[in-house]
Order: C-alpha cells, then sequence, then structure tokens
C-alpha cells in the first residue's frame, strides 16, 4: 500500500449512504496539512455509514424541533434590546444562508442584528449583487471588513504555497470577525448559521449549540499561525508589521467571557436544508442564483460571491480526493433531493473539471506562473489518491466505481 500523506486513511472508503470518502478532513481551519501528522477526518460507523448522514437521520427522527425552535425563542428574549442597539451580530457574505439567518432572525424573532461580512477576495457580479439586494431588499444593516489586500493576497499566496489551503486565510477571518466585532460592539449574542460539523467535522459539534471557544485560546499573537507560518516569522522576512494583522488576531477566550459574548448556530435551533435556505433567500433578500453552474460542480447557488472559490475545492479535490460536486452531491444526497446513483454520476462528470475561467485572475492574485500553480499541486498529491498515467493525473478509487460495485 502506498503510503498517504497528511495522516490520511490509507485505504480510501466511501459512505454508503452518500457519496463522501473517509479521506474528508474534519475541520477546514484545524487541519495542518503537514506530511504524516495527525489529523482527523470524518467517521465512519461499522455499518459503513458516514457520521454526516448518520447526523442526518439523527435530525430527522430524534431531535424534537419544536423543543429546539423554543429554545431560539427563549434566546433570543434573553438577548433583545429594546434601547435601540444591536443585540446579535450575524456573520455572513449576503449568500443565501446569511440571508436567511439574519432575515428570520430579524423579521421572525424580532431581533435587531447588524451583519458583519468579511469580505471575499474578488466579488463576482453576482456576489456584489446579492451582497447589495440582501441590505438594500432584505432591510438589515451590515459592516464590510476588508482586510489589508496586499497582506491578504500575500497569505493566500503563502497558505497555497505551504498548505495547499488558499482559503485558510479566509476562513479564519470568517470564523473569527463575529465575536471579535461583538466584544467591539458591546453585543453579546453571535449567531452563525449552519454549524459546519453537519457536514463532517467533528460530529459532537451537532450537539451542542454553541461554537467552541478553544480556537480563541490564543497567548501571543506572534504565535499565530497563518498561511502555514507564524506571524513572528512574517514579520521576519517581510516589511509586515503586527498591526497589519489586527483583523486575523481573535479575541481571546477570557476576553469573549469577560464580555458575556456567545457565538450559537442557527443550526442548532432550527431544521437547516441548504436548498430551503435559497428558496427563502430568493423570496425576501432578493438572492439570485447564477446563471451558469460552478466549474467544478453542477449547483449554481451556492458559494457563488468570490471569484476565486473555485480554486479552494480544486485543492482539496487534489489532497482528498474531494471536488466541489462531492460535497454538493453528498449534502443533496442527505437531504433526499437526489440518490446516490445520481449523486455518483454527476461527481463523475464535474469533480475533477478545472477551474479554468478565473484561473489567470487567481495566478495573478497569489503572484505564481502556471508551472509554480501545477508544481505545486502535484507535490500535495498523495501516492495513495492518484496515478500518474502519461502526463494525466487519475484518482485510483472514485465513487462511481464504488456505485458499479454495489448496483
Ligand atoms: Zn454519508
Amino acid at each position: 500500500m502506498s503510503d498517504a500523506f497528511f495522516g490520511l486513511p490509507p485505504e480510501v472508503i466511501f459512505c454508503k449512504r452518500c457519496v463522501i470518502s473517509n479521506q474528508r478532513p474534519s475541520s477546514t481551519v484545524e487541519f495542518k496539512h503537514a506530511k504524516g501528522e495527525k489529523k482527523l477526518t470524518i467517521g465512519f460507523d461499522n455499518d459503513g455509514v458516514c457520521d454526516a448522514c448518520h447526523y442526518q437521520e439523527t435530525k430527522a427522527d430524534s431531535i424534537n424541533w419544536e423543543d429546539r425552535e423554543a429554545a431560539l425563542v427563549e434566546l433570543c428574549d434573553r438577548y433583545r434590546r429594546s434601547d435601540g442597539n444591536y443585540d446579535v451580530i450575524i456573520p455572513g457574505s449576503g449568500g443565501k444562508d446569511s440571508a436567511f439567518t439574519s432575515h428570520i432572525m430579524k423579521y421572525k424573532y424580532g431581533m435587531n442584528p447588524l451583519t458583519v461580512t468579511w469580505a471575499p477576495h474578488k466579488y463576482t457580479a453576482i456576489g456584489w449583487k446579492n451582497f447589495e439586494n440582501w441590505i438594500h431588499e432584505g432591510g438589515l444593516d451590515n459592516m464590510l471588513l476588508t482586510p489589508n489586500g496586499r497582506l491578504h493576497r500575500y497569505l493566500t499566496q503563502q497558505a497555497f504555497v505551504n498548505l495547499l489551503h488558499p482559503f485558510q486565510p479566509f476562513i479564519v477571518g470568517q470564523r473569527i470577525i463575529g465575536p471579535s466585532l461583538a466584544a467591539k460592539f458591546g453585543v453579546e449574542l453571535v449567531m452563525y448559521g449552519e454549524n459546519q460539523a453537519e457536514y463532517g467535522n467533528n460530529v459532537d459539534d451537532n450537539y451542542i449549540p454553541t461554537m467552541d471557544t478553544k480556537f480563541f485560546s490564543i497567548s501571543d499573537p506572534l504565535d499565530i499561525v497563518l498561511g502555514g507560518k507564524k506571524i513572528r516569522e512574517i514579520i521576519d522576512e517581510t516589511d509586515f508589521t503586527l498591526t497589519d494583522f489586527a483583523p486575523y488576531i481573535p479575541p481571546s477566550a477570557e476576553y469573549l467571557k469577560s464580555k458575556d459574548v456567545e457565538v450559537h448556530y442557527l443550526g442548532y435551533y432550527l431544521k437547516w436544508d441548504p436548498q430551503e435556505c435559497y428558496y427563502y433567500a430568493t423570496e425576501h433578500t432578493g438572492f439570485q442564483s447564477n446563471t451558469e453552474r460552478t466549474e467544478g460542480t453542477y449547483s449554481k447557488y451556492s458559494s457563488i460571491d468570490d471569484r476565486i472559490d473555485m480554486f479552494h475545492y480544486y485543492t482539496t479535490l487534489v489532497k482528498f480526493g474531494i471536488g466541489r460536486a462531492t460535497y454538493d452531491a453528498a449534502q443533496e444526497i442527505r437531504n433526499n433531493k437526489i440518490t446516490r446513483e445520481e449523486g455518483s454520476q454527476l461527481v463523475k462528470k464535474f469533480d475533477e473539471e478545472f477551474p479554468k475561467k478565473y484561473f489567470k485572475e487567481f495566478l495573478e492574485y497569489i503572484s505564481l506562473t502556471e508551472e509554480q500553480f501545477h508544481e505545486t499541486v502535484d507535490k500535495f498529491r498523495s501516492p495513495h489518491l492518484w496515478e500518474k498515467d502519461g502526463d494525466e493525473w487519475n484518482l485510483k478509487s472514485t465513487v462511481w466505481h464504488d456505485q458499479k460495485r454495489l448496483d
């Protein structure tokens, strides 16, 4: 058996129910991407079914959603303010999920939210339009935080070269913007939409309503790792200074506690269905899907606001054999929108598609040549996932072969 990089399970197993494999990392933020380093991947039960599918079952059968909604109403009653101040911070981009979360919190549950946005690397036209509609048509307040573009480009480049994870700095920013601005504005409640755990992160997180603030336990900001390097090292090697990193430095867990800030997920309280969020956002905040499908998948309405988003999924394909169509199909199978058979055909058709449309722009953004791009990518192809046939790289295990075996 060939060596598996990043401590991935050496044998690829596909979930019997959806199309996800056991190579799926359990967290996109904490994953270190270093060869041989221990990390967590999605759990599989003895029945060959993944944790995310099992959670979906729990969601359908054994959670009392009326009780959960009652708990949400209680939570809102506890935090609602009548002094004109904001009472909840809602992070998001104006995509379908944050549009749903913010609109329903304001107009159904009577809260006064401030939505906060960590800017995409490069807005798409449709993304910017949806962002505007969210505020103009949806009737919500927003603060757009755009980090120092020169630093963010540098971090994205480092994250690509060192980790093949160009979205890592963005994900970090998105994760800390809520608690960070809540503490600054004296708002005690932060509401994120869905807990990504639902898609195979630590599954236990699905059973608690709040975000683990371990992430925020950093004693020295110089030790924060961004793009695979400590801030300390970056400052040594470049002309950036610590002040440039302000938006990437999370408030400490202790500070959040002293300010009574709590971070919750709406997906804990309301039965989450991405397609329903889409319908809701269309109706209430003027959300529009794209006119064409996103490269690497068949869908038109999720994560469409960033021109380099497809490179995030291209790198997950390279590192884990899991591209965007796999993520989309797995989610839709779990929500009973498509069958596993249909899902595996969609994966076959779209998962390995190279994102051509914004390739040049992406290369410019991260200041790499095409050769440097491919050289980097190929360094991260684990031999247990990929084999080379002439000039072409092929996945050794695919879900459509697995599906044939089951048929
Ligand atoms: Zn599954």
